[in-house]
């Protein structure tokens, strides 16, 4: 037993959660119309650290109606590709320049530590504020040859002209609070588009920072609404509101299905990223000295806090208990403790919900006769919501913690005979089909593997790797459409053809 004593925070940091945070609307921070507000926890320690402006329906409605003004008659939409896409640079730069900064909010709130918040979620949202600024000059139509079958003898020239698609309404969780608006924020501006962004309730403090940098950098009034509130009351009106053109939805399975509903009401536009329960395979030609660490970060990493975390292990029966063995003792070696303390490399979990919740499926998992393996790790006394790193083996396919989405630091690890159909089929045993692994020396045999596997991403030999460039996203219940790369764009697009009658030459 160890106590997580809680490191000093940085005084410009308390200084700026000393005072209630405000929501953005419309170019200005104000308070919710309720004049209603929220606690924001420490999850290290469970004290309160920030008052947030609780918006509701009334909110949403005013940031609905500055989005859509600043579409229809403001500057953004209308502003040269080549000005937008500077002024997206220039917010990853911002982003780039106050990265401790960020970094300490995100540890505090979401209660990563603050290193690995630094070198992942605040380098991966500047670096999608960069690359998607590249895009706003390269979104391109096409000239098409059509026959017009019903018009012999006419000349007619088509093209088609991308447009963006309108007001989109946004709604991130709390795992990546940073990174999920980066993601969401990047691709829609590079297009156009304006946006109400609706913050989690866990998390808001890192992306209202983020709305007083994209002031800082220039964007046009209304162009960027953030609203913190909860899901029912303020994440719900938004994905309802009939003039919000498109709800892009980062979260739960369950909350995903909920949002479809809402917009199926005047059929807006939706895409969604969702939960998972990816498999990870170690094939009997693994190097171990990859695969091992490698099935560690893949649940470990975040808490196991990832929508695409290596959840389900499968391990070549003659390797099975040297990997288990080797992966209890890497993830022994992890230190939990307050997010800002130097040494900490595991924080809690972001919420008592979330502590509840992951501690129900363990003992689930113990009730349905799986066996744990514990890692040994020191836990932090306190009322911190620490859950140290855990994997359950003697498990079997109809068991909920192999079944249902943890999101919490649990390994299922399980044997298997032959690399064949059936090892496949139990891979991809799943409503979800987020992401998966593979660990092989023959490349070529994992990548017939990887192809055959039923997920969005996989990773070879590597887990974890994200880039801007790359489409990520799920099959299944995981979701809809692409976050990053090219891919992201039709997100937020919306096609127009154009044909013109020529006249004769
Ligand atoms: P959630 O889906 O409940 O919340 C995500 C976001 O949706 C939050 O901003 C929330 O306020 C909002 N929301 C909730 N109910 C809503 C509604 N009815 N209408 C509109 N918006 C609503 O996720 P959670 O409670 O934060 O976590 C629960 C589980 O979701 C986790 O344990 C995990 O399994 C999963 N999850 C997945 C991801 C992911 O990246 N795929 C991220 C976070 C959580």
């Amino acid at each position: 037993d160890v106590s997580a004593p809680t490191p000093d925070i940085p005084p410009e940091i308390r200084e700026w959660l000393s005072q209630d945070r405000l929501l953005l609307i419309d170019g200005k921070w104000v308070p919710a119309q309720s004049g209603k507000t929220f606690d924001v926890t420490d999850p290290a320690t469970g004290e309160i650290i920030a008052k947030v402006a609780e918006g509701d329906k009334a909110d949403v409605d005013l940031a609905v109606k500055a989005a859509r003004r600043a579409f229809e008659s403001g500057p953004w939409p209308r502003m040269t590709p080549s000005a937008r896409g500077r002024l997206l640079h220039k917010i990853g730069d911002l982003i780039l320049e106050h990265a401790d900064e960020l970094a300490a909010l995100e540890a505090i709130d979401n209660g990563k530590p603050k290193a690995v918040a630094k070198a992942a979620d605040v380098a991966l949202s500047a670096d999608m504020f960069h690359y998607m600024s590249g895009w706003a000059t390269k979104i391109e139509g096409k000239t098409i040859p059509i026959s017009a079958l019903a018009a012999p003898g006419s000349d007619f020239f088509s093209v088609t002209r991308p447009e963006p698609i309108g007001v989109v309404g946004q709604i991130i969780p709390w795992n990546f609070p940073l990174l999920m608006a980066a993601w969401k924020l990047a691709p829609a501006l590079t297009t156009g588009c304006t946006v109400v962004l609706k913050v989690a309730e866990e998390t808001p403090l890192s992306a209202l920072r983020l709305g007083e940098l994209l002031l800082e950098a220039g964007l046009p009034d209304g162009v960027v609404n953030i609203i913190a509130g909860f899901g029912e009351t303020a994440g719900a009106p938004l994905a309802a509101h009939p003039d919000v053109n498109k709800v892009a939805f980062t979260g739960s399975t369950e909350v995903g299905k909920i949002i479809v509903r809402a917009a199926a009401n005047d059929l807006k536009r939706v895409s969604l990223e969702l939960g998972g329960k990816s498999p990870n395979i170690i094939l009997p030609d693994a190097d171990l000295s990859l695969a091992i660490p490698g099935a560690n970060a893949a649940i470990f990493f975040n808490h196991g806090q990832c929508c695409n975390a290596g959840s389900r292990l499968f391990v070549h029966r003659s390797l099975f208990d040297q990997v288990v063995e080797g992966i209890a003792a890497e993830a022994g070696k992890i230190r939990l403790g307050h997010g800002l303390a130097v040494d900490t490399e595991m924080g809690p979990l972001v919420s008592s919900v979330q502590y509840e919740r992951v501690t129900g499926y363990l003992e689930s998992g113990r009730a349905e006769g799986a066996r744990t393996v514990s890692c040994g790790n020191a836990v932090p006394s306190g009322k911190g919501y620490f859950v140290p790193p855990t994997i359950l083996t003697d498990t079997n396919p109809n068991m909920k913690v192999v079944r249902e989405e943890i999101f919490g630091p649990v390994l299922v690890a399980t044997p298997y005979d032959e690399v064949d159909d059936a090892l496949i089929a139990e891979a991809n045993n799943s409503v979800y089909g987020l992401a998966a692994g593979v660990w092989g020396r023959d490349t070529g045999r994992a990548q017939q593997v990887a192809h055959r596997l039923r997920a969005g991403t996989v990773w070879v030999n590597c887990y974890h790797v994200f880039d801007a460039a790359l489409p990520f996203g799920g099959y299944k219940q995981s979701g809809w459409g692409r976050e990053m790369g090219q891919a992201v764009l039709s997100n937020y697009l919306e096609t127009k053809a154009i044909t013109t009658r020529l006249g004769s030459l």
